[in-house]
């Protein structure tokens, strides 16, 4: 599905990149704390507000089959909205079917509820390998799905930004909203991960 409307990086962007290049390699700054800094954005604030969405669909009928048929206003009712998340398609994972997402171009993403990328997120080898052999890409997640089971990979391009919506796990009958969220992973939203069995269980 890939195409050639997709814009590449902004020139902003690909600024930001050399300059984070040179702060490291004359030692300016220490990549750990740069890396610290983009996981709280990745892991602790972004992908909260995915998490809900998807906790929201488990929970409501109603709001999975209005996610479903339209995301970008469905995600709008819980609040999140904006730039990279204008034209928001979900992808529901069955039994049957799983769906990945990648940015084959570049690395569009849908920041209002996952935050900013991952940094293998906006790897050459994520976004050429997933296309060509998903099922070993998913393997290296540690993600193993059975043979019956459809792997649909999805390219964003210049405008649609996708989110996975994960199956619930389980065992999880008697989990309030807020629990449930806690256990979609922001890689269970990419697709390269399953949502979590229980919020302890790390990824
Ligand atoms: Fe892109």
């Amino acid at each position: 599905m890939s195409n050639s409307t997709t814009k590449p990086p902004s020139s902003p962007a690909l600024r930001v990149k050399a300059l984070e290049t040179l702060l490291v390699e004359k030692q300016l700054v220490d990549p750990k704390a740069v890396d610290e800094l983009v996981d709280i954005v990745e892991n602790r604030i972004g992908p909260r507000n995915g998490a809900r969405v998807v906790a929201r669909a488990w929970v409501d009928e109603d709001y999975k089959r209005r996610l479903l048929h339209n995301a970008t206003s469905a995600i709008a009712e819980l609040g999140y909205s904006g730039g990279q998340g204008e034209h928001m398609v979900v992808l529901e994972n069955t039994p049957s079917v799983h769906n990945v997402t990648v940015c084959t171009l570049c690395s569009c993403y849908p920041w209002p509820t996952l935050g900013l990328p991952p940094t293998w997120y906006k790897s050459a080898a994520y976004r050429s390998r997933v296309v060509l052999e998903p099922r070993e890409v998913l393997k290296e997640f540690e993600l193993v799905l059975p043979s019956s089971t459809e792997v649909r990979v999805w390219d964003s391009n210049a405008e649609i930004r996708y989110l996975v919506l994960p199956m619930r796990p389980e065992g999880t009958e008697g989990f309030s909203e807020e629990q449930l969220a806690d256990l979609v992973s922001r890689d269970s939203m990419i697709g390269v991960g399953l949502a979590l069995s229980s919020p302890t269980q790390s990824e």
